[in-house]
């Protein structure tokens, strides 16, 4: 066999020949030479492989036009960012893997201007003195929360970690058997209690935990009580868990704090604008939590960040660990996090303003018209590939916040006119094209059908513009 793939590989052209083609050297122009040098390597080397096989059919077009095509498609396939903007149409709003929260303008131009020149980042301009990043947050968490004061890490888990490592390295924790949670992405609290240098001490059951059960947990070596916000699941039927306010007085009893993991965080009481109660940073922090950690994009609607506030003593020690300085926020995250609470400071508009609020509290009568507006559009587009409805879904907030609370939504429902036998192949062919458009549209598969919930379409001219490339085989290959 490989003998006689050695005259086919006589005919393959030179690295040099290639780079002569006249379309070539229009790619050299644009892209230059190192990326489409590398690149026509890459596919000489393929058509290399391929004759090496032996098999008759792979042989590939050798021919001057067909090479440099090829070389033109892997140069444009590099020149694409691998980071790009995607159709959330899963029905989940902060979506951790499609990126959680979409920022406002206010935000998104805060950080470019960042981005664009100098900044008085850490340089405070009254004195002409070293100044702190977290002058540009402090204030305003502080404003927003009733803390006395606050500081700000890369994310929520790099919090948690910092606030652990500066208080309790070495000493002792106890968390309720009902919150040693995974959060997802290998996030488990055991896990981070370990790596933040502190003893994790298991107090009650997995379903109960009752007051007694801490009491007999504290010692001397404890360093301070922690709760986690059980944000991704809910333990129901027969349960009980000590009250904030309880745990707050144990933790003083003992002259220790009482620190809170609240996870998504919101500012705001969601219930004004329709949706489920989520406890705030404000109320957690007047139940007695004397620190409390939250995530910067989920219900805050803002850059990934990780935002602890609380008391002043407290967060003094936080900032003096050398920890802090590997976990810190960079000036584009520190510039949108700061439009954001800035928005947060007028509640009334807040659902107008901030992405976030306004796709959670989006009506449903509203996204039932767009369905209704979209379908026959994508009708025409699959030409009979799939059979196209409309129907109302459930949306969900996401990001582990209020995991059994749905919001009601309406969607576009794919299901593929195959028989039962070939259904599975055919949606996976079906979402894949969603997939590959230029600006890929995610859905979610459920009940034998591609389910596009449309809570998170903003741009609609945008997705219908692009529908028309969608490439359908119809069944066969792939
Ligand atoms: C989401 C979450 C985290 C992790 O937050 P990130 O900002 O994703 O790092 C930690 N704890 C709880 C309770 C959470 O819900």
């Amino acid at each position: 066999m490989a003998n006689s793939a050695a005259p086919l590989q006589a005919a393959l052209p030179s690295v040099d020949r290639v780079l002569r083609l006249p379309p070539v050297g229009a790619l050299i122009e644009a892209h230059g030479r190192t990326v489409v040098t590398a690149m026509v390597r890459a596919v000489l080397a393929e058509s290399r492989a391929a004759m090496g096989a032996g098999d008759p059919g792979s042989v590939p077009d050798l021919s001057d036009g067909a090479v440099a095509k090829r070389v033109a498609w892997a140069v444009a396939a590099q020149a694409r960012p691998s980071l790009r903007p995607v159709f959330n149409l899963t029905g989940t709003v902060l979506h951790t893997n499609l990126g959680r929260a979409v920022l406002p303008p206010e935000a998104i131009a805060a950080a470019a201007e960042a981005a664009q020149g100098a900044t008085n980042l850490e340089f405070d301009l009254a004195t002409g003195r070293r100044g702190d990043r977290d002058s540009h947050l402090d204030a305003l968490v502080c404003r927003l929360t009733g803390a006395q004061a606050a500081t700000v890490v890369n994310n929520n888990a790099a919090a948690v970690l910092l606030v652990l490592n500066s208080l309790a390295l070495r000493k002792e924790v106890p968390v309720s058997r009902g919150e040693l949670i995974e959060i997802g992405g290998a996030f488990r609290m055991p896990d981070i209690m370990a790596r933040a240098g502190c003893k994790l001490v298991e107090v009650g059951t997995t379903n109960r935990t009752h007051d007694a059960d801490f009491e007999g947990a504290m010692g001397p070596r404890t360093a301070l009580i922690m709760k986690v916000h059980a944000s991704n699941f809910v333990v129901q039927g027969f349960t009980a868990e000590v009250a904030e306010t309880r745990l707050a007085e144990i933790a003083h009893g003992h002259h220790v704090p009482l620190v809170v993991d609240l996870g998504a965080g919101s500012l705001v009481d969601l219930s004004r604008y329709g949706l489920p109660h989520e406890p705030t940073v404000a109320e957690t922090l007047a139940n007695g939590a004397d620190i409390v950690t939250f995530s910067g994009d989920k219900l805050l609607g803002g850059p990934q960040a990780g935002i602890i506030a609380g008391r002043e003593d407290l967060i003094a020690r936080i900032k003096r660990n050398p920890m802090k300085r590997a976990l810190r926020c960079d000036k584009m995250t520190i510039a949108a996090l700061a439009a954001v609470l800035r928005l947060h400071a007028d509640p009334d508009r807040l659902a107008e303003r901030l992405p976030v609020i306004r796709l959670l509290s989006r009506p449903q009568k509203e996204i039932e018209a767009q369905a209704l507006r979209l379908a026959p559009k994508l009708e025409e587009c699959l030409g009979g590939v799939a059979k196209v409805d409309v129907a109302p879904c459930q949306s969900q907030i996401g990001s582990g916040s209020l995991p059994t609370e749905s919001l009601a939504s309406f969607a576009v429902v794919l299901r593929p006119e195959t028989g039962k036998r070939g259904r599975g192949r055919a949606l996976k062919r079906l979402s894949a094209a969603f997939r590959s458009l230029p600006v890929a549209v995610v859905g979610r598969i459920q009940d034998d059908s591609l389910v596009l919930d449309l809570r998170c379409l903003t741009d609609e001219e945008r997705f219908v513009d692009q529908l028309r490339r969608l490439s359908l085989d119809r069944g066969g290959a792939r």
